[in-house]
């Protein structure tokens, strides 16, 4: 029998994929990456990923995992040689087990985050992890990429939200690590390697989540602020004053939200005048009520007027306008693809030093490159910074030659953010797009601990090759 048809046996005929329906699958959400597979297998169980993952490895047959295929760096895509089994675990898509008392929920891999969130709501609790993908992306994905998003600042990253996991090995054994214990020191932290590690060491096809007491009420502010520096001294500002109630912070520069403004239907700013930086604020309570948590807002936000903080401001009337004023955010991505290529940097850097990088970078990119648009947003309050860069306006080709400058501007960029201490992918991961360049960044011992890892657990380089090693 041929591979095709022992696969096909494996999961059934019709989740064996080939020709048409496998197009789709080989390209990635940005379009940048465009790959081949053998064929697509969705496996239904844990034991069926195990017994696709224990032929692949008897036969030598690279894989490559997929969730909702919503990544940034090109992890999910196959690379061209066409040897390659895509394994996407959409069908292991159940809630096995929400423990009320003990705030966890169980899932399988394939489950979208709006599922897990919505189960989590049924239960009057929150899943806090929020993205812009959220209706696509999976939590196998979210796992393999330690997915950040908008309340890392309040809850942590993926990682801080998971207690267990089930994964199967590069060889097809299953590993039950599915424990909701908050403590548990009994030797190394396994789960770990998996988290982030982008389908490198195992398929991740299931986990228990932590679940949180659902805030009763939620206040969300946009606020336009002079500079960088106000910006990050109005964070500091409101951590003091809010604390653990302040859930989302998030830089936008002027930059970010005309390109929402000008290719995103039913979208204006909200604060009359021109800003070059807004905020976009959330304040979240399980004792105030909306009434008193709006007027505690509005308080430190008079004060911060005075002060000089804050030119301009906004709080959301009603769950309409909250929604409104979030879209300006979440559609930064999508206005810009919608504007033409971009050179694209997901960096994190201590929150202190933030402003001068900002001011650093614009005095060099713009030296070199005039006319260069800075396109930079993202998640201030935990020194995550989306630095993106679009073609000056006038260029024809929608900014396809401004690509051409794509390998002088990474390094500009990422040498800087190297200078200050920081890290060249802050929560997007390493995938094929920034295979090469970690080799610059990272201290040499990291990378051979990471490759003895890999070759410990994956001995045949069968799982994902290409992807972060
Ligand atoms: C509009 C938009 C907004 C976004 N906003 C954010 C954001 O705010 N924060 C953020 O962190 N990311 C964001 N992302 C990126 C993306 O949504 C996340 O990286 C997400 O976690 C990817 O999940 P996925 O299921 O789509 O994974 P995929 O893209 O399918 O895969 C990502 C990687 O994980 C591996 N993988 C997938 N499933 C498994 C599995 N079960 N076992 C092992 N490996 C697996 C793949 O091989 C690949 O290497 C955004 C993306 C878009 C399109």
């Amino acid at each position: 029998m041929s591979h095709l048809s022992e696969l096909a046996a494996i999961v059934g005929n019709s989740y064996c994929l080939q020709g048409d329906e496998l197009q789709p699958l080989l390209i990635d959400w940005r379009g940048r990456y465009q790959g081949k597979a053998r064929c697509a297998v969705k496996p239904a169980t844990t034991s069926e990923v195990a017994a696709v993952v224990r032929y692949c490895y008897q036969h030598q047959l690279p894989l490559v995992p997929q969730g909702g295929n919503t990544g940034l760096c090109g992890g999910a895509t196959p690379n061209e040689s066409g040897d390659s089994v895509l394994i996407c675990l959409e069908r292991l898509n159940t809630i096995r087990n929400l423990d009320s008392a003990n705030h966890t929920i169980t899932v399988g891999a394939g489950t979208t985050l709006s599922q897990v969130k919505a189960a989590a709501n049924a239960a009057n609790k929150l899943f806090p992890l929020s993205l812009a993908s959220e209706g696509s992306c999976q939590i196998g994905g979210n796992l393999s990429t330690n997915a950040g998003g908008v309340q890392v600042l309040r809850y942590g990253n993926t990682r801080e939200l998971t207690l267990g996991l089930e994964v199967v090995l590069p060889n097809g054994d299953i590993w039950n690590g599915l424990r909701g214990l908050r403590k548990d020191n009994t030797g190394y932290d396994l789960k770990n390697l998996f988290i982030g590690a982008e389908g490198t060491l195992g398929i991740i096809t299931g986990a228990v989540l932590k679940l949180f007491p659902k805030p009763t009420s939620q206040v969300t502010a946009w606020l336009d602020v002079p500079t960088a520096t106000a910006a990050i001294e109005l964070l500091a500002a409101t951590q003091t004053c809010f604390g653990d109630n302040l859930t989302a912070f998030e830089l936008i520069s002027d930059v970010s939200l005309g390109l929402v403004l000008t290719h995103i239907a039913n979208c204006r700013k909200p604060t009359s005048a021109p800003s070059p930086w807004s905020i976009l604020c959330e304040i979240s309570s399980q004792q105030d009520s909306f009434q008193t948590l709006s007027e505690r807002l509005e308080n430190f936000l008079d004060t911060h007027i005075d002060s000089g903080h804050i030119t301009d401001g906004v709080i959301a009337q009603s769950e309409l306008q909250t929604q409104t004023l979030w879209a300006l955010r979440e559609n930064i991505s999508e206005a810009q693809k919608r504007e033409g290529f971009s050179i694209k940097h997901d960096i994190a850097l201590p929150v202190s030093v933030l402003p001068l990088f900002l001011s650093e970078m614009a005095h060099e990119l713009e030296n070199v490159y005039p006319g260069i648009r800075i396109v930079a947003f993202g998640h201030a309050g935990d020194g995550n910074l989306h630095y993106n860069l679009s073609h000056p306006g006038d260029s024809s080709d929608k900014g396809l030659c401004f690509l051409a400058h794509q390998h002088d501007i990474n390094q500009r960029v990422h040498d800087r953010v190297s200078q200050h201490n920081g890290s060249i992918s802050a929560e997007h991961g390493l995938g094929q797009l920034k295979r090469e360049e970690i080799r610059r960044y990272k201290d040499p011992v990291e990378m051979q601990l990471m490759e003895a890892i890999k070759k410990t657990l994956d001995p045949q380089g069968l799982m994902n090759p290409g992807k972060v090693l």
